[in-house]
């Protein structure tokens, strides 16, 4: 994708072409657009998808620093409500686990959890909900499907628990309805 802010470009970066979901054509995460072109990005760029234009990450609006540029971080850090969305390049699918990046993820989690924030890690749809004490490998999230996250009452360390519910499990009334704790 090409955008700007006041902040920062794209540059050569066109990460979120691959990292990202994009709904209205079909792509699903971690696999590049059919429409992005070694070298030269977006080959429909002016008719490109509501999507594509809505998307700015993380880096390009100032939130994060010069190491996590995705290009060179081959991470896509998406904050978004409630979520804190780190999608990682299936090539490198332990990147997040590297510094300067790791911590990073760590102090979002640990403050977070107070907050209503919730950290997940996304290497296509195999999605971690990292927690201030452990992570969670939960599965694969699919559209539709809810991110289910609550403490477990202890009487020592804190604790959470966290899972998928499927989309097929879930009734109409509850749709839309995103996190439950
Ligand atoms: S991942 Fe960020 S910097 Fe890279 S193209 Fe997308 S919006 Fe721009
Ligand atoms: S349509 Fe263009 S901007 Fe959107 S994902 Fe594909 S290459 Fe990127």
């Amino acid at each position: 994708m090409i955008a700007a802010t006041p902040q920062r470009a794209c540059g050569d970066c066109s990460l979120c072409c691959k990292l990202l979901r994009i709904a209205s054509l079909d792509k699903p995460n971690g696999k590049w657009c059919s429409h992005c072109k070694a070298g030269k990005g977006c080959s429909i760029y002016e008719s490109r998808p509501q999507d594509c234009r809505d998307f700015d990450c993380s880096w390009l609006t100032g939130q994060l620093g010069d190491a996590w540029y995705p290009l060179n971080a081959k991470l896509v850090v998406d904050m978004k409500g409630p979520w804190v969305m780190v999608h990682v390049d299936p090539g490198v699918p332990n990147r997040w686990r590297e510094e300067p990046y790791f911590s990073q993820i760590q102090y979002w989690a640990a403050f977070g959890v107070d907050r209503g924030v919730w950290v997940l890690v996304f290497v296509k749809k195999r999605l971690r909900i990292i927690l201030p004490n452990k992570e969670l490998d939960v599965g694969e999230f699919s559209p539709g499907d809810h991110i289910m996250i609550g403490e477990i009452p202890t009487s020592g360390r804190r604790d959470w628990h966290a899972y998928i519910r499927k989309a097929k499990d879930i009734p109409p009334e509850e749709r839309d309805k995103f996190v439950v704790s």
